[in-house]
């Protein structure tokens, strides 16, 4: 057994002053059973609690170090920026260099905003969608997370669904009566949705590989789909991309899958571990958000030079030459190892992986939405999680969480990895 007692006396203290001890509900480990580890430091693929255990690390912040811990461009860079101020409010060039390095990435966008939070920049997103089409209505798919902003927390994913809750109280009926929802993966019910609201519907949000009830890709034509409906009904297409976006592919999911929407939003890999969040489109949509046109939205913080620095240093180390694809190989053998010592076991598994991102459901049938997601076996998902722990290796705590693979895995961390899950799915 693994010796938790300082982080357990700090769960104590941290429950007496913070709301369930922590700040973002998930990292409790209610999903899995058993207390939150406390953590020290991270350094590369490896995080440290504070009773100095060593877990290679899967979770990785919940996707923005695509570079693992502390990376040495990451470092340098704020540190830099750190001697030359945290925040100015007026603006840098560093938002240039990063707003020019997402537009030549993202095949869709041409203009950014930056913003603080993958939340705020689908509530942003959303804004500009209704301003842009003067109409309310919005369409969102069930399991999809997209932030916690009111008019989106219906049918929300791994966050809402580990506790059990089916929707926030506090959230006024008022904010989701214009948000309608449809299975992920189901044309079919877009296009009634289309024909029931046919001119009222401002936009489409989704997630292009759903990644917050555990990893469903898109099946074949869910995608393009979409953007032919949108189209023809004038509605706005939004990508949530904040965890598929430099993750899937570099491009993200609309390079990978050769799908433009109108808008895209962004977070987590574009901040390098720093709060950042962004949204993105073409230059006809972008330029109604104020000062060039009406739609309001602003953040004391917004394009905070500390922030635009970790993301640059991520944004131009992860396009090096060869480095997304090792990121990539550590997903793929990650997943391999899965399905062949599954297998092995007579244990059933579905596996997913799409880029960087991959995940496991412990399921007999294959998932491609959110009812099929809640058919999976997350007691044996926790006794996975507990088992992966004790060998030092940290998945996310939660059956309904994506896995992240980060360029340091590559090396004895994927072999403590690999070896870890050839343990514990034999005695599972
Ligand atoms: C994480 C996430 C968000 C919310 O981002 P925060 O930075 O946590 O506010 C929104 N959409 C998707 C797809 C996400 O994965």
């Amino acid at each position: 057994m693994i010796k938790t007692e300082k982080s357990a006396q700090l769960y104590a203290q941290a429950r007496d002053v913070m709301p369930g001890g922590v700040s973002s509900p998930v990292r409790a480990f209610r999903g899995v059973g058993g207390d939150p580890l406390f953590i020290a430091r991270g350094e590369g693929p490896y995080l440290y609690d504070v009773d100095g255990n060593r877990y290679v690390d899967y979770v990785m912040s919940w996707g923005p170090l695509v570079l693992g811990h502390a990376h040495p461009a990451i470092v340098e860079a704020t540190q830099q920026q750190a001697t030359c101020g945290t925040s100015y409010g007026a603006p840098t060039e560093l938002e240039i260099q990063l707003a020019e390095l997402v537009i030549e990435l993202m095949p869709s966008v041409e203009m950014v905003r930056f913003v603080n939070s993958g939340t705020e920049a689908t509530m942003s997103a959303l804004r500009l969608a209704r301003a842009y089409t003067q109409r309310n209505k919005i369409i969102k798919f069930e399991g999809c997370y997209h932030g916690h902003a009111d008019m989106l927390l219906v049918q929300a994913g791994s966050g809402v669904a580990t506790l059990g809750l089916p929707d926030s109280p506090g959230v006024p009926p008022g904010a989701t009566q214009d948000t309608l929802t449809a299975p992920y993966n189901d044309l079919e019910a877009v296009r009634a949705l289309f024909e029931q609201f046919s001119d009222e519907i401002a936009a489409v949000i989704v997630e292009p590989v759903a990644g917050n009830m555990g990893v469903v890709p898109p099946v074949d034509g869910f995608l393009p789909g979409l953007r032919v409906l949108t189209e023809q009904h004038g509605t706005v297409l939004i990508f949530d991309e904040v965890m598929t976006g430099f993750r899937v592919a570099l491009g993200g999911a609309q390079e990978r899958y050769g799908v433009l929407p109108d808008l895209t939003a962004f977070g987590k890999v574009i901040g390098g571990g720093l709060p950042v969040g962004a949204y993105g489109g073409q230059k006809a949509i972008m330029e109604q958000v104020a000062p060039a046109g009406s739609m309001y939205q602003a953040g004391t913080l917004s394009g905070n030079p500390l922030a635009m620095a970790a993301g640059l240093a991520t944004l131009r180390t992860i396009t090096e030459p060869g480095v997304f694809q090792r990121v990539v190989d550590v997903a793929t053998a990650v997943r391999e190892t899965v399905n062949a010592e599954a297998a092995a076991a007579s244990i059933p598994v579905q596996t997913a992986q799409v880029g960087t991102m991959f995940g496991l459901f412990f399921n007999d049938h294959p998932v491609a939405n959110y009812a099929e997601v809640k058919g999976s076996d997350t007691d044996r998902y926790a006794r996975f999680f507990h088992a992966m722990l004790e060998q030092g290796v940290y998945f996310a705590p939660s059956a309904f969480e994506a896995a992240f693979a980060a360029l340091p895995h590559d090396g004895p961390a994927l072999d403590q990895t690999v070896a870890a899950i050839k343990t514990v799915l034999q005695r599972l």
